[in-house]
């Protein structure tokens, strides 16, 4: 088990996929999964800070991964919401979603039933190393100065087609650290212990590179795929 917590826009699920993806491990995006509430959220008109009943129907939903495609597919039932999930109304909501403790322990239960079953993971998300799985042997946290975070963000929105507006990118990636970092159930924050990243100056393949020696220095035994 390898966890990686951070804010938004710091290559985090990218590099969690590749450092998976060379170690022979499997990888678990979180992110995604509060993003899947937040959609029965939408879906279900129910507001995003109504904790109990968004819980109800999270349980309800059959919200699942699809473990049989590399990275997995997000699911509620048969149905697909790997791509609805990134759309700009799960993003403007999903941060409050996420602030309701009986959302978040619906969620906690699900990523600590998810390891059982495939205990070699790498995790990434907000609390992954200090809430959810404080013992994983290898903990990171990345960060990134907004500015730089911003631009990785617009560089997104281009190659999708949607140029952006600087400034707004930038409030909003603000706004949401605000709100992950101030919340009182799991907040974002550098877990205790965790190997601090600052990724503002290395590309995707340098930081894979930086995590996957250093993981390999500390679990020369693990039994990790051949480099
Ligand atoms: O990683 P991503 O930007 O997709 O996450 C979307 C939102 O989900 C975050 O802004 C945060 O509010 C929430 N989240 C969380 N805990 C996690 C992962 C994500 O609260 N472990």
């Amino acid at each position: 088990m390898i966890t990686i917590d951070g804010p938004a826009g710091t290559g985090k699920s990218s590099v969690a996929h590749h450092l998976a993806e060379r170690l022979g491990l499997e990888f678990l995006d979180t992110g995604a999964m509060y993003r899947g509430a937040a959609l029965i959220a939408i879906e279900a008109g129910l507001a995003p800070d109504d904790g109990p009943n968004l819980a109800t129907a999270i349980r309800a939903a059959h919200l699942h991964f699809d473990w049989t495609v590399d990275p997995p597919e997000l699911r509620v039932g048969v149905r697909s919401i790997s791509r609805r999930i990134r759309d700009a109304d799960v993003s403007e909501v999903v941060s409050i979603v996420a602030t309701q403790p009986a959302v978040r322990q619906v969620m906690v239960e699900r990523q600590r039933r998810i390891a059982a079953e495939h205990p070699r993971l790498v995790t990434e998300g907000r609390d992954q190393g200090s809430v959810v799985f404080p013992d994983a042997p290898v903990r990171f946290y990345l960060h990134a100065d907004v500015a730089v975070r911003a631009d990785r963000r617009l560089s997104q929105l281009a190659a999708m087609g949607q140029p952006g507006d600087r400034a707004q990118v930038m409030h909003r990636i603000r706004e949401r650290d605000r709100i992950d970092s101030t919340r009182k159930d799991g907040p974002l924050i550098r877990p205790e212990g965790a190997i601090d990243v600052d990724t503002s100056d290395r590309t995707l393949d340098q930081v894979v590179e930086h995590l996957e020696a250093i993981v390999r220095r500390e679990l020369p035994y693990a039994g990790f795929a051949d480099p």
